[in-house]
């Protein structure tokens, strides 16, 4: 901010972009300060104005500092207080509120487990005069309030966004006393033990491992987080030069299991003796226990289901003496889980020929596949944010703060409908500022080409006018031996045989933008993990609302094939229209490497700025990428265990060795490489 008022002139330009109540603030103090400057005319927002004697003094006060030019180090104290005045106006509610007028210890434990910032500042400066040292503060009345919240969400009384936002009250209160506790220089306070995690190599994505940090930080542990796509040797060199007790990875797309399991080894090899803990979405307890926890035998990887349960498995393997029970346990389990896994009868595959001859049999004689209205590339940059509210699917948003429940239901449930609520509210008020102030850049390219399927399970893609072959996608094809002559699919089979109908595939790739990563780490800074998660969480939820609107807009517009379909957001979520949208990595085409050809097809990175890591997971991760099939017998299904004879042929077809074939498809293997 920065502002000048002379000889009834004046100027002021400034930026707190969604922070209305500070916006307010400014104008008003801005436009008083004019007319007692004796400036006859003001051009400001008369809608954006607040009551000059309404305002908190605090406010007030900081906000003249900087109009005024009244101090050094104006702009610096505005900043610094003006993110606790953003919101809905909420401040001055609170302040008339009962437990303000309690002891400030009280009001320092009411903050925490009511998740309320507004006051964390100064009520801890408070307490910090009433205590011998700044230490104390935490040891005394912060970690009273947290063992509260601790409690009540260990016996399901209160939920994660809950949780979440009590940590940004501690967090908050711990950042603004490092400084006392540092000049002290007598070190820090005693903490349960440190943990280090990271999203491992080739995998970007943070919200859960990000979640499971605060629920451990709120119980005292020291959390040193390396963020995403993090390799393996810096995890174990960070490891060892802090000093952790734990080291705790996660992922989410299938490759990193695979890396998981490679960092297991190396802390085998390189003599590591502390628990590894494994969680994130593809990860399970069986596949913690067949691949990881027997590459590592030093100590313990222990699979850890959600964020609910990581406090309690941290808890045992920093207690020396729990720990050993702990492991015991653990192995004992893991062990009957592989014992089980391997007597698991595995269902019979047919060799790669059948499965082919069994495949899906379309009747290109008697069906027309549709040509596309408009053929070729289209590209969509700033799309109308307010375009996509209508087409989000909420229910996986509330999955994503691990509270379960399909929407609008949840917000009657009786068990979490408060928290839902309350969680839904919040997520409202965000995603209209990111509408109203159009905080995202939503992007898209998506492409029609004519294309043929090549023997039983490649598609070659042709240039627009059909002269030329630009790529061939590789499809893999259901071998399980399945009863009432139900079909083995491959995706390729939707599509016309080379010498039948001339027919065609798309493809698609969508963002909600790179805007919501800057968004959140500005949110970490002021140690504010709740509306960071959120903004993220909110980025994929308009990501997938993108992917839905898009492929609407396709069927109807592009392809055309649907001009006059009508469906509700409900229909559209079940997905009940014709012609599907599969995402490589997804369970009918689990091979993550056919996004390069994707990605190349439409010159992704270029025109949405979207990119790949080495594993294939998309950068900003608010994006989803597939293809479009437009056969209206196309559906979603699961390719299953697949063996050796198809992985051979589909590694000689991509031109990949065996052993690079089988890493990228070890999740579907029926045999052990
Ligand atoms: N409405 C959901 C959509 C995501 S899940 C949301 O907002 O989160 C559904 C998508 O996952 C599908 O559109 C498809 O792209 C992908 N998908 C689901 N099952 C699949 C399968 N078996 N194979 C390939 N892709 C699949």
């Amino acid at each position: 901010p920065h502002a000048k008022i002379s000889g009834g002139v004046s100027n002021v330009s400034f930026s707190f972009r969604g922070n209305e109540p500070v916006r307010e603030a400014i104008h008003s103090v801005f436009l008083y300060h004019a007319i007692q400057n004796g400036m006859s005319m003001g051009i400001v927002n008369a809608g954006q104005l607040a009551v000059y004697d309404d305002l908190p003094a605090e406010l007030k006060e900081r906000v003249e500092d900087v109009i005024l030019n009244r101090r050094e180090d104006g702009t610096d104290r505005m900043l610094e207080i003006a993110e606790k005045y953003r919101g809905d106006g909420s401040v001055k509610e609170e302040e008339t509120q009962e437990w303000r007028n309690l002891p400030v210890r009280e009001r320092l434990t009411h903050a925490l487990v009511k998740g309320v910032n507004t006051f964390v500042v100064e009520d801890t400066e408070e307490a910090r005069h009433q205590f011998a040292r700044p230490i104390e503060v935490i040891e005394g009345p912060l970690m009273d309030g947290m063992n509260v919240v601790g409690d009540l969400f260990g016996s399901g009384k209160m939920f994660l966004p809950q949780v979440v936002k009590s940590a940004r009250v501690m967090k908050q209160a711990v950042a603004y006393l490092l400084p006392f506790i540092e000049a002290e220089k007598d070190g820090k306070s005693e903490t349960q033990g440190k943990i280090l995690m990271a999203t491992v190599k080739g995998d970007v994505h943070d919200i859960g491992k990000n979640i499971v940090g605060v629920v451990l930080q709120c119980n005292n542990f020291e959390v040193i987080d390396l963020g995403v796509m993090v390799p393996a040797e810096k995890i174990l060199k960070v490891a060892k030069e802090e000093n952790v007790d734990i080291i705790g990875l996660s992922g989410l797309i299938t490759p990193s299991l695979d890396e998981m399991v490679h960092v297991a080894r190396e802390m085998q090899r390189l003599n590591f003796h502390l628990p590894l803990m494994i969680g994130g979405a593809t990860t399970s307890k069986a596949h913690n226990a067949v691949k990881i926890e027997p590459q590592y035998k030093n100590d313990i990887a222990v699979y850890v289901a959600d964020a609910s349960r990581a406090v309690g498995v941290a808890q045992k393997l920093v207690n020396p003496q729990a720990k050993l029970d702990f492991i015991a346990e653990l192995r004992e389990e893991y062990e009957t889980v592989r014992v089980r896994n391997a007597n698991r009868k595995q269902k019979a595959l047919l060799p790669y020929e059948t499965a082919i001859s069994k495949g899906y049999q379309g009747d290109w004689i008697n069906y027309q596949p549709p040509a596309p209205l408009k053929p070729g590339i289209h590209v969509f940059s700033d799309f109308d944010l307010a375009d996509l509210v209508n087409y989000i699917d909420w229910t996986p948003f509330f999955f994503s703060w691990e509270l379960a429940g399909k929407f609008p239901r949840i917000l009657e449930d009786e068990v979490v409908g408060e928290a839902a609520t309350n969680l839904f509210k919040d997520a409202q008020a965000m995603l209209k500022r990111i509408v109203d102030e159009k905080l995202f850049n939503a992007r898209a390219v998506v492409g029609i080409w004519p294309a043929q399927r090549r023997g039983a399970d490649d598609l070659v893609v042709f240039n627009e006018d059909g002269s030329e072959e630009i790529a061939i996608l590789h499809h893999l094809r259901q071998q399980t031996d399945k009863p009432n002559a139900q079909p083995n699919y491959s995706l390729a089979d939707f599509v016309a045989p080379e010498g039948t109908k001339q027919d065609y595939i798309g493809g698609f790739v969508v963002t909600s933008g790179i805007e919501a990563e800057e968004l959140a780490k500005s949110y970490d800074k002021t140690h504010d993990d709740y509306n960071s998660i959120m903004i993220k969480a909110l980025a994929d939820r308009l990501a997938e609302a993108f992917a839905e609107r898009m492929h609407e807009i396709v069927r109807k517009e592009i392809w055309g094939y649907a001009a006059d379909e009508k469906l509700s957001n409900e229909e559209l979520i079940k997905e009940t229209y014709k012609g599907i949208r599969p995402a490589p990595g997804y369970p009918a085409c689990p091979d993550h490497t056919e996004k390069a050809t994707l990605f190349r097809l439409l010159n992704a990175e270029q025109h949405t700025g979207v990119n790949l890591t080495e594993n294939f997971a998309m950068y900003p991760t608010a994006s989803v990428s597939g293809w479009y099939f437009s056969h209206p017998e196309a559906k979603y299904f699961g390719l299953g265990k697949i063996d050796k004879d198809q992985v051979t042929s589909i590694a000689e077809r991509k031109g990949m060795e065996l052993d690079t074939m089988e890493r990228w498809l070890s999740p579907n293997l029926s045999y052990d490489r």
